[in-house]
């Protein structure tokens, strides 16, 4: 298969056109969100969202997200809107939060894999938005990635991993967010199964207490059941040893200095994921500043993108943990998944 590549800003009208036809047609589409390139079928044609597994090789029991270009489109997809539903919408609709509710007898199975409910989420991208609106359907669409890679937030990124094996690429350049969005779950208490760019607080002022499932920064224990399907499986991982360390700013520095020597002593390739109250420490490291401590968006901008650049250039990809507050959360949760939960403590 070829895989074409539109730029969304110069061929803007051709490309979503093009893209539109494609969806309608069964085929797949990976196109930029504000959170992450998205891979995307026709929502409501269960052949199509089949496509979309074999492309990434996702575990067949990983429900897919269904996004939508207007928030009255999720009564078709639910058996009822719930009020604290409504509230959300309005407060954070467009944007990276996504609400799973019992769904509808449209929905095909294949999209819910099986389960008695489905994700749905309106995304903020100006593209996004055109291509679902020009296709006419509800896009299912996961992370643009090979499954168990890091989530691809640029449309090079999608091009490495996806390459002859999709339709079409739209190119709208390097993503805002950088990690996927808030999932949370309205069946029950309100639970996040997974944080993102809409933190707990955040959802919290609107409907008030919210849950976050015990699994957002620990792995599943021994025959725990996993709340999201996604909680199960390797995430995010590149071609090298990821590890994190935990602590004050200061205490990391000198974890990850003594941990770069000892495996530059076994032959080891490096590098240190620092930080800009960091810079300092790594003096004669191979070290890459990724962002500011204190405002974790900057971080979680960059980490897949980092993740990627590492990727089988070297051994081990040294990393700094933070505080778990606001979208301290979401990067947390992503690196010790990245790492296979590997942590450094003094
Ligand atoms: P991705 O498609 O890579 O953005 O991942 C979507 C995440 O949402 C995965 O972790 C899924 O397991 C989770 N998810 C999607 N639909 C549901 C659902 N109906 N119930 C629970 N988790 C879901
Ligand atoms: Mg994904």
């Amino acid at each position: 298969m070829h895989t074409e590549i539109f730029n969304a800003k110069t061929q803007k009208e051709n490309g979503t056109n093009y893209a539109a036809r494609v969806i309608r047609a069964g085929g797949l589409v990976a196109f930029p969100t504000e959170t992450v390139y998205g891979l995307g079928a026709n929502g409501l044609d269960g052949e199509a969202v089949e496509r979309i597994f074999e492309a990434k090789g996702r575990p067949q029991d990983n429900p897919l997200i269904l996004h939508v270009a207007k928030k009255s489109d999720v009564k078709q997809l639910w058996r009822h809107v719930p009020d604290d539903a409504k509230r959300l919408m309005d407060a954070f609709w467009p944007g990276p939060l996504t609400l799973i509710f019992l769904r509808s007898d449209i929905v095909p199975d294949e999209v819910a894999a099986g389960l008695p409910t489905v994700a749905v989420r309106m995304p903020e991208h100006k593209t996004a938005l055109a291509l679902i609106r020009a296709a006419g359907v509800p896009i299912a669409a996961p992370s643009a990635n090979l499954s168990g890679r890091p989530s691809p937030t640029t449309a090079q990124h999608v091009l490495e991993d996806m390459d002859g094996r999709i339709d079409v690429i739209l190119d709208g350049g390097p993503c805002p967010v950088g990690v996927e969005s808030t999932v949370l779950t309205l069946v029950g208490k309100p639970t996040i199964l997974r944080p993102g760019g809409i933190t707990r607080e955040m959802l919290e002022a609107i409907i008030g207490e919210v849950d976050v499932s015990p699994a957002v920064l620990r792995p599943l224990e021994e025959g725990e059941e996993a709340a999201s399907p996604g909680m199960k499986h390797r995430h995010y991982a590149p071609d090298a040893e990821v590890v994190v360390a935990v602590g004050t700013p200061r205490r990391i520095a000198s974890i990850l200095c003594r941990e770069y020597e000892i495996e530059e002593a076994m032959g080891r390739r490096c590098v240190v994921l620092g930080t800009e109250q960091t810079r300092t420490c790594y003096n004669g490291m191979n070290c890459d500043i990724i962002g500011d401590r204190e405002d974790p968006a900057t971080l979680c901008r960059e980490l897949f993108s980092a993740l990627r650049r590492w990727s089988g250039k070297v051994d081990v990809i040294l990393a700094e943990g933070i505080s778990e507050t606001d979208s301290g959360l979401a990067y947390m949760n992503r690196l010790l998944r990245a790492a296979g939960f590997s942590v450094l403590e003094k």
